[in-house]
């Protein structure tokens, strides 16, 4: 429920539980006082002025005209129970002594002195919680004594003390019902606020492990969402800067790793040389060719750096050009064949069957990353023994929204642990740490810095006959995003 709704019935009902509590407890009270019918009270209630005025109207005629009938007993006794059914009484004396008090005045105020009342009648007497007004008339008997009436008469049908009392609980009524909506209104809303802030102090104390969850549906439930979602995100933000943190590491000392075993084998050879080891010219022209190589090595590997670097700063600008990329495809492997069969391998190219294919990408990015994934097979099938053939098979696939691109080899394959490694940055499975394959650690990681770049995805597997199998999949023409969507994209 919303903290508006939550207000508006909380005050709604600040205003009706008060009411209908007064109005239960008054019915108790009815009840309790042996009234059955509230209704046939308040009439009884209405009418009882009426039929007062008419038993003092006929009272006084009598004392005035025929004082005789109140020594008549009879008369006396229909006229104090008459009385009596509207809570009044007489108190009649001859003489100055008391010759009748009415029943009804007996039964509220037992043991009254009713003398001292007659002598000095004051204006109004409490009886039995409730007030009583008196009216004394001074008459004559027909015998000449004096006589003297007091006519007790109650003022007010509700008891004395029940105005304040009834008062003070409705005032209380209505102090406990605003205080218990209070409480059960400001704790709906406090508790959830509070778990906010207890979360929000975690995360201000660096743990953003707590997870916040919405207890509700209404604004604060919508801010713990919010919340929630905002803690995620820093989470994976914190993560990915601790992340990129350790790769900057990682980077470094792979570099000087990297560009420091190089240059002491070349500082080695060129002391061979300078210190005359190398004493004949075969050896001089196998030192010089090992300097040569190890230098095209380093040279290879700084290139690949800034070509990485410059991919990870997303500073190298696609030149996305929509080409037929089969027919693409099919140039590049043209193209390649001499040089692969130069080194021994076959390749077999299945070109995509029907029609063309359209890709929006970038042509030297794309021969950049075939040109990676073919070397790495040449070079890790060139680990095998002469005797093995070595072939490349690259297919093009058409898919709904894609094209696909695998390219495998007849090498040692790659093991199942490597798999989800082998695109990051400077991973070389173990087999391939040593010197004859060389290499940076960067050719996949390059490979997958473009392929992402163009809204594409790659991975490896491993062929069912054992070899590497690369497969990547590239957003066909219509379905291509920009790069800036993709950055976004991948950046959340
Ligand atoms: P490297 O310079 O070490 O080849 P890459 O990024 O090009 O770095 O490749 C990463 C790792 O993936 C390699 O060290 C190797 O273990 C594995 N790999 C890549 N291509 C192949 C392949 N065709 N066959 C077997 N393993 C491969």
């Amino acid at each position: 429920m919303s903290i508006r709704v939550k207000l508006y019935m909380s005050y709604l009902a600040m205003v009706f539980v008060p009411v209908i509590l007064m109005i239960a407890f008054m019915l108790f009270y009815f009840y309790a006082g042996g009234i059955e019918d509230v209704r046939e009270a308040f009439d009884k209630e209405r009418k009882e002025p009426y039929l007062q005025a008419l038993v003092y109207g006929e009272l006084s005629y009598v004392l005035e005209n025929d004082a005789g009938k109140l020594e008549d007993k009879e008369y006396l006794s229909d006229i104090q129970q008459r009385l009596g059914d509207l809570w009044a009484g007489y108190l009649f004396s001859k003489n100055g002594r008391i010759t009748s008090v009415a029943p009804f005045l007996e039964q509220v105020a037992p043991g009254q002195n009713w003398q001292k009342l007659l002598e000095e009648p004051p204006a109004t007497v409490a009886f039995s919680s409730y007030r009583f007004e008196t009216y004394n008339i001074d008459f004559k008997y027909p015998d000449g004594s004096d006589g003297r009436g007091v006519l007790f008469r109650r003022n007010d049908t509700v008891p004395i003390y029940w105005r304040p009392v009834g008062t003070a609980f409705s005032l209380a009524f209505i102090g406990l019902t605003s205080l218990l909506l209070t409480y059960f209104v400001s704790r709906s809303i406090i508790k959830p606020i509070k778990k906010l802030e207890a979360a929000a102090l975690q995360i201000k104390d660096g743990d953003l492990s707590r997870k916040v969850e919405a207890t509700s549906r209404g604004e604060i439930g919508q801010l713990s969402i919010a919340f929630e979602e905002m803690r995620v995100r820093l989470k994976h933000s914190i993560d990915q800067s601790l992340q990129y943190e350790e790769n900057r590491k990682m980077l470094l000392s792979h570099i000087s790793h990297d560009l420091k075993t190089p240059i002491s084998a070349i500082k080695g050879y060129v002391e061979g040389i300078m210190d005359g080891i190398a004493n004949t010219d075969e050896k001089r022209t196998r030192y010089m060719e090992t300097i040569y190589r190890k230098a095209t090595d380093m040279d290879q590997l700084i290139d690949e750096l800034f070509l990485f670097s410059k991919l990870d700063l997303q500073t190298v600008a696609f030149d996305l050009k929509v080409m037929d990329f089969s027919r693409y495809m099919e140039h590049f492997m043209d193209e390649q064949r001499f040089d692969l069969d130069k080194s021994g391998v076959t390749l077999h190219y299945t070109a995509h069957e029907v029609g063309s294919i359209f890709i929006a990408a970038d042509p030297d990015k794309l021969s950049r990353v075939l040109t990676n994934i073919l070397n790495n097979c040449v070079k890790y099938m060139g680990q095998q023994s002469p005797q093995e053939a070595k072939t490349i098979i690259v297919r093009v696939k058409e898919l709904d929204q894609f094209a696909l691109v695998e390219i495998e080899d007849t090498g040692p394959g790659i093991e199942k642990e490597d798999l989800p490694y082998i695109f990051d940055r400077f991973y070389r499975a173990e087999q391939s740490r040593n010197s004859e394959t060389g290499g940076s650690g960067l050719g996949l990681a390059i490979v997958k810095q473009i392929i992402e770049g163009h809204g594409g995805m790659v991975w490896a597997e491993n062929a069912e006959h054992g070899g590497a199998r690369f497969c990547m999949k590239l957003p066909k023409s219509g379905a291509v995003k920009t790069v800036d969507e993709h950055e976004e994209h991948t950046d959340h």
